[in-house]
C-alpha cells in the first residue's frame, strides 16, 4: 500500500495554486497599503506560550494541540494559531521600542487536532494581522476596514460581519457571577464542559454548541448589556466609526472569545454558503495579551482568517480568478544540428523575460506540437537542418493557426515588443 498524507492534511497542487498565490499576493498588498510589515515565525514553540498565550481554558489548548516531548525534553507544540508567537517576538525582539503602534502581518499554516470536515483540517492556513500599541477605537476599525477592503478587492459579496464586545476584566467578573447565578439551577442538566466552564470562566458556557446546553442558555444575561461605561464608550466610537465608511455589521451578543486578557472588541465575518464551517475569519481586541506572555502592559488587536474557507468561499460564489501565465512560445528542434541552436535561442529569449518552453525529449514534430497545445503556448517555431542553414523559421500563431516567416535574428525583439 503506497503511504498517504496525513489525515487532515492536504496536499496543494500545481493545477489548484494559482487560486493561493492570487489571495496570498492580495493579501499581503492590502496588508502594505495599511502599512503592515511581515513576520515571519517558528512552526513550533514551548508549548507554555501557548498554554498563556491562547489559554488553558479554550478547546484548542485543551483538546487541539499536537504536542510532543522534543529529545532533549522541551514540550513543544506545533502552532495552532498565530497570534501568541507575534506576541512573543514583539516581546523577546523589544519592539516596544519602536515606533508605536506596531502592526505586523503574516501567512501561516496552523495545527489543530480537529475532527476533520469540509473547511475544518488539521493543516490550514491563515492569513493575519496584529496590531500593536494602539488602544483607541480607530485601530479597531482599521483592522476590520483592512478585512472589509480585502473582500471587496476579491468581489466576495455577502460576507456578514458579526460584532461584540466583551468588555474588561473587571466588568467581565461582574458579568461572570451574573451568569453564574442565572445557570445555578441549570448547570446540573449541562454538558461536563459548561460544568468546567462555570467553574473556571463562566462565560465560556456561552460558547456550547450542545443543543440542550444552547436551550438553556436562551434567557442567559448578555455581556454586551453588562459592560463598563468606558468599554460601552469604546464599542460606541467602534460602532460609530464603522458607520462613517459605511461597513454594515451586525451586533451579535453570542461571540465570546473567552480569556480574560482579550477584552473589548471581538468580530468575526461569517459565510451564509459553506455550511457549519462558515466562519472566514475572526478577531478582537486582546489588551491584556502581552502583559500575560511576560512583556509590558500593551493593548493589541487582530484577526486571523482561514484561507481554505476563503477559497471554499470563493468557489462556491463562482469568483474568477486570474489566469495564469501560459508559455508564450514553444521551441521545438528536429536533428543534430538544431538541438544546439535551439538551446542558445531558448537561452536568449529567457534572458530576455520570454517565458519559453523548449523540447528536451527529441520527440517527433507531431508529439512536439501537440504538447506545446497543451501547455496553452501563444506561439511556437520549430527548428530543422533548413531552418538553420536558412536562418529562417515558421512562427506559428497557435491561437489563429497563422504562419509567418520570419528571421531567427529578430524573434527575440518581435516577442519583445509582442509582450511589451
Ligand atoms: P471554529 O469555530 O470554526 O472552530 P475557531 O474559533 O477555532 O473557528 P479561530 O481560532 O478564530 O477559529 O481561527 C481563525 C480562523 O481560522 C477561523 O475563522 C477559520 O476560518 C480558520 N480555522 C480555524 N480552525 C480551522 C481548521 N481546523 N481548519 C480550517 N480552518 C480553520
Ligand atoms: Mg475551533
Amino acid at each position: 500500500m503506497p503511504i498517504q498524507a496525513p489525515r487532515g492534511t492536504r496536499d496543494i497542487l500545481p493545477d489548484d495554486i494559482n487560486q493561493w498565490n492570487y489571495v496570498e499576493k492580495e493579501f499581503a498588498l492590502v496588508c502594505k497599503k495599511f502599512g503592515y510589515k511581515e513576520i515571519r515565525l517558528p512552526v513550533f514553540e514551548y508549548t507554555e506560550l501557548f498554554q498563556r498565550g491562547v489559554g488553558d481554558t479554550t478547546d484548542v489548548v485543551q483538546k487541539e494541540m499536537y504536542t510532543f516531548e522534543d529529545k532533549g525534553g522541551r514540550s513543544i507544540t506545533l502552532r495552532p494559531e498565530g497570534t501568541a508567537g507575534v506576541v512573543r517576538s514583539y516581546i523577546e525582539h523589544g519592539m516596544s521600542s519602536l515606533p508605536q503602534p506596531v502592526k505586523l502581518f503574516y501567512q501561516i499554516t496552523a495545527y489543530r487536532y480537529e475532527k476533520v470536515q469540509k473547511g475544518r483540517y488539521r493543516e490550514f492556513h491563515q492569513f493575519g494581522v496584529e496590531l500593536l500599541g494602539a488602544a483607541d477605537p480607530a485601530a479597531d476599525v482599521e483592522v476590520i476596514s483592512m478585512l472589509s477592503l480585502f473582500f471587496n478587492r476579491l468581489g466576495i459579496k455577502n460576507l456578514k460581519l458579526n460584532l461584540n464586545s466583551i468588555g474588561c476584566p473587571e466588568c467581565r467578573s461582574a458579568y461572570n457571577e451574573l451568569l453564574k447565578s442565572y445557570l445555578a439551577d441549570k448547570i446540573g442538566d449541562m454538558c461536563d464542559t459548561c460544568k468546567t466552564r462555570y467553574g473556571r470562566n463562566p462565560m465560556r458556557i456561552l460558547d456550547c454548541k450542545e443543543e440542550l446546553c444552547k436551550k438553556k442558555l436562551i434567557d442567559a444575561p448578555a455581556l454586551l448589556d453588562h459592560i463598563c461605561d468606558d468599554c460601552r464608550e469604546h464599542f460606541n466610537q467602534v460602532t460609530k466609526k464603522l458607520d462613517t465608511i459605511d461597513i454594515h455589521f451586525d451586533i451579535d451578543k453570542n461571540i465570546v472569545r473567552g480569556l480574560d486578557y482579550y477584552t473589548r472588541t471581538v468580530f468575526e465575518f461569517v459565510s451564509e454558503n459553506i455550511g457549519t464551517q462558515g466562519t472566514v475569519c475572526g478577531g478582537g481586541r486582546y489588551d491584556g495579551l502581552v502583559e500575560a506572555c511576560g512583556g509590558a502592559p500593551t493593548p493589541g488587536i487582530g484577526f486571523a482568517l482561514g484561507v481554505e474557507r476563503l477559497l471554499l468561499e470563493m468557489n462556491s460564489q463562482g469568483i474568477e480568478f486570474p489566469i495564469p501565465e501560459t508559455p508564450d512560445i514553444y521551441i521545438g528542434a528536429i536533428g543534430e544540428k538544431a538541438g544546439p541552436v535551439s538551446e542558445k535561442l531558448a537561452w536568449q529569449l529567457r534572458n530576455n523575460n520570454i517565458y519559453c518552453i523548449k523540447d528536451i525529449m527529441g520527440r517527433s514534430v507531431r508529439a512536439q506540437m501537440k504538447y506545446a497545445d497543451k501547455l496553452g503556448v501563444r506561439y511556437s517555431l520549430i527548428l530543422g537542418d533548413n531552418e538553420i542553414e536558412s536562418n529562417k523559421a515558421q512562427l506559428r500563431d497557435m491561437k489563429t493557426g497563422e504562419v509567418k516567416d520570419i528571421s531567427l535574428d529578430t524573434l527575440i525583439d518581435r516577442l519583445v515588443k509582442n509582450k511589451g
